[in-house]
């Protein structure tokens, strides 16, 4: 039997932090950084005799992003602990939801390669804390706790097992990311571990009604390596499985360099955690008007935006498409418009130079290191020919090296474009003479030779000369001759 016999089921488990001022349960700030234990006071480090307040605002978003994902919201939750011991959670528990989540029952779209709609059921979305960080010491051979992650808040975000490739878990997680950017609760940076998935995967055979014994591949945060992670497992379960073995349920570490799992331990289940109430906090109740008050702070979701730029900028689908997917890129493209109202050519930098750059520096759309005023500038500066498109490009390279105002990087490299008459006809005149050839080509009726020699004129200038006074020049001048 091969792979073509097997059946991929997937499920996710999304972890979002939330980009609250303040922590979930104390009012210590939230930020990323800063020197290990700062960012802590006596609650969030578990001092006996303390006591956690909901934030409220952790509340609203988790709200507004099961709204976003059209979840049911519940009127009643709680929170509950789940009971563990590990040295970066300072209680010996985690303050989570376990039957009363504030969100269930909703689902998301993706949208497959051959342009079908596919619905990815969310079972649940609910709130929790997070735990500290763990820094192994290379040197002293010990491990060193930092409390400054405790208690920032997260949402979870859990899948049903709707998910049947690699590539549909990637465009739901990226459908994820978009989604929560745009309502703004969190701001995704998975370098940062902003964003990061627990992947959950099983094989079984074409036909069978039960689900196979699945695998849980904990905290990956690029998607490179969650596709890779679950081609990996899929490999690895059908081998098993192809061998009369059977596919032990346990959690799995992936590991990027040797691009293979590694067991971390078997898995706990529900009952290992012994959930409780947590005695220290109030039920949530919730009111129909302060759901409906959340919704009215929904934003514009990538699916209008998209329609809009079809018809207000006659984007075509695909282009409206590859913008809307990231709210960064979608800013950026309506930020430059207003500065130089050309939606066409703010589109065509975004999703050619730029798109490819990102690609090549895997980057994400936000961490993009310039801003619209820069890209519309480039712009306006190709519309006055004060450059060339081919230096408009270096300039968009350097942008992302080096931001800064493009006039001054073209003004450093003394990039301006050569549009002065005399200068432009002295290449012309020295092309000509170096390729006797292409000029007897055009002479001679071949319009091609007339780019050739435009290249090459480009070529002795770096890009810079001004390729319309080229191109009007060579034909003067050659049918002088
Ligand atoms: P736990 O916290 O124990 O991992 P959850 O219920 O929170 O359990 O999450 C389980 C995740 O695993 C869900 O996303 C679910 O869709 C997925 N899942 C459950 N069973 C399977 C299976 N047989 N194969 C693949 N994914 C599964
Ligand atoms: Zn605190
Ligand atoms: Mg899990």
């Amino acid at each position: 039997m091969s792979r073509e016999d097997y059946e991929v089921v997937i499920g996710l488990e999304v972890h979002a932090e939330l980009s609250t001022k303040t922590k979930i349960f104390c009012s210590c700030p939230t930020e990323f950084g800063g020197e290990p234990n700062t960012h802590c006071c006596p609650i969030c480090m578990a001092l006996p005799g303390t006591l956690p307040v909901l934030n409220e605002k952790v509340v609203e978003y988790a709200v507004k992003a099961g709204l976003a994902t059209n979840c049911e919201i519940s009127r009643d939750s709680k929170n509950d602990r789940k009971n563990y011991f590990y040295p970066d959670l300072p209680k010996s528990y985690q303050i989570s939801q376990f039957d009363k989540p504030l969100c269930e029952k909703g689902y998301i779209e993706i949208e497959l390669d051959n342009g079908q709609k596919k619905k990815i059921r969310l079972t649940r979305i609910h709130i929790e804390e997070d735990a500290g960080k763990l820094n192994h010491d290379d040197f002293g051979g010990g491990s060193l706790v930092d409390l400054n992650r405790a208690g920032v808040p997260l949402i979870e975000m859990v899948s049903e097992p709707d998910i049947s490739s690699s590539e549909e878990a990637e465009k739901y997680l990226r459908k994820i990311k978009s989604i929560l950017e745009y309502i703004e609760v969190s701001d995704c940076k998975m370098q940062e571990g902003s964003l990061r998935a627990d992947v959950n995967v099983s094989v079984r055979k074409k036909g069978e009604t039960k689900l196979g014994t699945r695998t849980e591949m904990k905290n990956m945060n690029s998607f490179r390596s969650i596709v890779r992670g679950i081609e990996y497992e899929i490999d690895r379960q059908i081998d098993v499985l192809e061998e009369g073995g059977k596919v032990e349920q346990e959690t799995l570490r992936w590991d990027d360099v040797s691009g293979r799992t590694f067991s971390m331990r078997d898995k706990e289940d529900a009952q290992d955690y012994r959930y409780f109430p947590d005695p220290d906090l109030v039920a949530i109740k919730l009111s129909d008007e302060y759901i409906e008050n959340i919704r009215k702070t929904l934003p514009e979701l990538p699916e209008t935006r998209r329609i809009r730029y079809i018809e207000e900028y006659k984007l075509s689908e695909r282009d409206a498409n590859l913008i809307t997917a990231s709210k960064y890129l979608s800013d950026l493209f309506e930020g430059a418009i207003k500065i130089c109202n050309e939606p066409k050519a703010v589109a065509n930098w975004i999703l050619s130079d730029i798109s490819r750059i990102l690609n090549e520096k895997e980057l994400e759309p936000n961490q993009i290191p310039f801003t619209e005023k820069e890209l519309a500038e480039v712009i306006i500066l190709i519309q006055k020919g004060t450059i060339s498109s081919a230096i408009a490009k270096k300039v968009i390279e350097e942008l992302f090296v080096n931001p800064k105002s493009p006039s001054k990087i073209i003004e450093e490299k003394g990039w301006i474009q050569i549009s002065d008459e005399g200068a432009i006809k002295e290449i012309v005149l020295k092309i000509i003479e170096e390729n006797p050839a292409s000029v007897q080509d055009y002479k001679g009726g071949k319009e091609k030779a007339l780019g050739f020699l435009v290249g090459q004129a480009m070529k002795q200038t770096k890009g810079q000369a001004n390729p319309q006074m080229l191109n009007k020049m060579f034909a003067e001048e050659i049918n002088k001759m």
